[in-house]
């Protein structure tokens, strides 16, 4: 029993990361502070510019969340009530709510078994003359299937929107996860594998004038006309390919859009992370390699179902997700045992209260459903020890063999 306590693996140890960075966060929150500059201006600037760097994207437009990027690349391509937008049945909420957000209506669809991510066969057939929009999931931090996804998509002449939230970094046939469609969106929510302190997303994209759509878009619509007073047009006209949203366009609104900015401190803090962000995946990519080892040294390799990481694709390990049989009760016997779990995630959206409009009933997409009812989330997390690994493995064996 003492043994047993001594193991207590939380599911994520965000403390660890964050200490060996102390000095350095706090000297960024400082150099905000000091400067008062707290809405848009060179924080926010520089993270968009390393972000894209790093994700080899020619934009990148810091929001409010994850879910806010989804929301404002809808708002940007003007997708609205009366259309549909094809997304996958098993993600997080923000997927499908931000569909149905903008009046549009989530036309849901089942997931590939092996890999959990959205089934590009399974795309192809709820394609209808009202579909605007496809948006695949990277869901755990693994590629979706992209090229027959962008290949039906070609076909209909729609754009793809990847949610790439879980997959920052990871990469398909050496694409990174938002470069391939028309926009990624990504989150900064702290449990993601680049979190800030608080909630924040970026948009990624490749495309000008979608760029400055979503720019619009970020900060009300504000744009001066060309006819506004030189001064109040500081920051927009020809001479700045990149408009900001600064305060110079404040009260002249070109369009309807929201308030989607990220916060000059959530990118100080951020820009003290990304530089670290390649040696956390890799080391969780390392821990996902030490899990796949121990179960099949104990003998479990057969009982459970291991992530897959198909030929081409790079896995961040946002998650490492298992199938085991009788979850919920193996699950408690974890958590008894002082290994924390998560379910991501319990319920599809086709079964979720507030789409029972979209008339959708259970059966309708049975490898998700079966996803939901088997499948149980293991710490991961970059800092986690070897020990504590062996002491996760030892747990779900002791619950498979009681
Ligand atoms: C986290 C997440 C989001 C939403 O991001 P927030 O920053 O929490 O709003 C969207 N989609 C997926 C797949 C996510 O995991």
């Amino acid at each position: 029993m003492t043994a047993t306590r001594s193991a207590t693996v939380p599911l994520l140890d965000l403390k660890a990361q964050y200490l060996p960075l102390r000095d350095e966060l706090l000297a960024a929150i400082t150099r905000v502070c000091d400067s008062q500059h707290f809405i848009m201006g060179p924080e926010v600037e520089g993270l968009e510019r390393e972000l894209a760097a790093y994700l080899g994207v020619a934009d990148a437009i810091g929001v409010s969340s994850g879910t806010d990027a989804i929301l404002a690349v809808l708002m940007a391509l003007g997708i609205g009530p009366g259309d549909e937008v094809i997304t996958s049945t098993y993600s997080f909420f923000a997927t499908a709510g931000c569909v149905a957000r903008v009046g549009a209506r989530p036309v849901l669809v089942d997931i590939d078994p092996t890999t959990y991510n959205t089934d590009p066969a399974a795309i192809r057939k709820a394609l209808s003359p009202r579909t605007k929009a496809i948006i695949p999931v990277h869901l755990y931090g693994l590629c979706a299937d992209m090229d027959p996804i962008l290949e039906v998509a070609r076909e209909a002449g729609v754009p793809v929107i990847e949610d790439a939230a879980q997959a920052i970094g990871a990469t398909y046939k050496g694409r990174t996860a938002g470069s391939m469609g028309i926009a990624g969106c990504f989150s900064f929510f702290p449990s993601k594998n680049l979190g800030a302190f608080g909630d924040g997303g970026l948009v990624t994209t490749n495309d000008p004038a979608l760029a400055h759509e979503l720019r619009l878009v970020r900060n009300h619509g504000a744009e001066p006309p060309a006819s506004a007073p030189a001064d109040s047009r500081r920051g927009f006209g020809a001479a700045s390919p990149k408009p900001q949203g600064g305060v110079g366009g404040k009260y002249f609104h070109k369009r309807i859009g929201a308030n989607f900015r990220l916060d000059a401190l959530q990118a100080a803090v951020l820009r003290v992370k990304l530089p670290h962000l390649a040696a956390w995946t890799d080391a969780r990519r390392a821990n996902a390699a030490r899990y796949d080892r121990l179960f099949d040294d104990a003998g479990l390799a057969g009982r459970i179902t291991l992530p897959v990481e198909p030929a081409g694709r790079h896995h961040i390990f946002n998650q490492y997700v298992i199938r085991v049989p009788d979850r919920d009760r193996v699950r408690a016997r974890l958590t008894a045992d002082g290994v924390s779990t998560e379910i991501y995630y319990p319920v599809p959206f086709h079964l979720q209260e507030c789409f029972a409009p979209l008339g959708y009933r259970r059966g309708d997409f049975p490898r998700a459903e079966e996803a939901a009812d088997s499948t149980v989330a293991l710490p991961i997390y970059g800092e986690l020890s070897a020990e504590q690994q062996a002491a996760v493995v030892a747990a779900i064996a002791r619950a498979l063999s009681s």
